[in-house]
């Protein structure tokens, strides 16, 4: 049964008696799934993201080293800890699982106090990993994702749409006069802007894949999977008629006197030699137009390879 709010627990090991057993040690204090296979194992894992895997090494399919092995070798299960349970004793085999990636050995039979100490421990560091690595990828004043999430996820996106063979868009967005305003209000207020506009560029966004980034200073990226030039183009329109309409007072941003923002588009169904690269500087190019051609307006460039 899954409980709200707590950890989930994968155990996996090829005895009924033994999964009975972690169960009820288990259940009083997490959700627990159990796999009497390594392939269950990996399909469950796959598709639950448990927070912990409790593995045992002897399995009848396989054996619980190479499970794990295929756990660390995918990004979607490579943070989840892996402790291994075993009737295995040598010193040998113990530095073997911590060599491919395991964090703890618990070795058959054990104590039910201390397998649970040694889960907590981990589960714990988990928490703690996650956190950090959620507050790496985002923008400490706009609590947005920050240029490393940004470049994560297009290189990811990238290799996806080449892959799939679909068009892959992106958006370069700056604030028309940033600096006036800056100068004019100071940077408080400044501050207070690319907030709104973060927000703003943020509840706009709601497909699963797509990506609203702050790339640094008032320049602002959103990433749009699975999207042709016709789809960037109208949702460039949104994003930069929803920030005019915000209203925030400009006086220097002629001639509307409100906070506006330039859109360069770029689209790509990426082939070979094309790389992420080509991507970005083809969409800052039409951004750098866009401001050229008198700033508040989206443009886009036609390049080879690039439609
Ligand atoms: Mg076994």
């Amino acid at each position: 049964m899954h409980k709200p709010d707590t950890p989930t627990i994968l155990a996996v090991d090829d005895s009924p008696e033994n999964l009975d057993l972690i169960r009820n040690i288990l259940e009083p204090h997490y959700t627990v799934k159990v796999a009497p296979s390594g392939a269950l194992a990996l399909h469950i894992a796959r598709s639950y993201q448990p927070d912990m895997v409790l593995l045992d090494i002897m399995l009848h399919d396989s054996d619980g080293y190479d499970v794990c092995r295929q756990l660390k070798a995918s990004d979607k299960t490579r943070n989840i800890p892996v402790i291994f349970l075993t009737a295995k004793r040598s010193e040998a085999d113990e530095v073997q699982g911590f060599k491919i990636g395991g964090c703890d050995y618990i070795t058959k039979p054990f104590s039910p106090a201390i397998m649970l100490a040694r889960i907590k421990t981990h589960i714990q560091l988990k928490a703690k990993t996650d956190l950090l690595e959620k507050l790496a990828s985002l923008d400490g004043l706009t609590e947005i994702p920050n240029r490393r999430a940004f470049d994560t996820a297009l290189e990811r996106q990238f290799s996806q749409a080449q892959r799939t063979a679909t068009p892959l868009s992106l958006l370069i967005m700056d604030i028309d006069y940033f600096k006036q305003y800056n100068d004019h209000y100071g940077h408080p207020m400044g501050d207070d802007c690319l907030r709104r506009v973060a927000k703003t560029l943020q509840a706009l966004t709601h497909r699963p894949g797509d990506l609203v980034a702050r790339l640094g200073g008032e320049e602002f990226a959103i990433l749009l999977p699975n999207t042709d030039l016709a789809g960037a183009m109208l949702r460039a329109s949104q994003y930069r008629a929803a920030i005019e309409e915000l209203r925030i007072q400009h006086p220097l941003n002629e001639p509307t006197h409100f906070v506006t923002v330039s859109i360069g588009v770029g689209t790509t169904i990426p082939v070979a030699p094309l790389s992420q690269a080509d991507l970005l500087e083809v969409t800052d190019n039409a951004l750098y137009q866009a401001k050229k051609q008198g700033r508040n307006q989206i443009c886009r460039i036609n390049a080879p390879l690039i439609r």
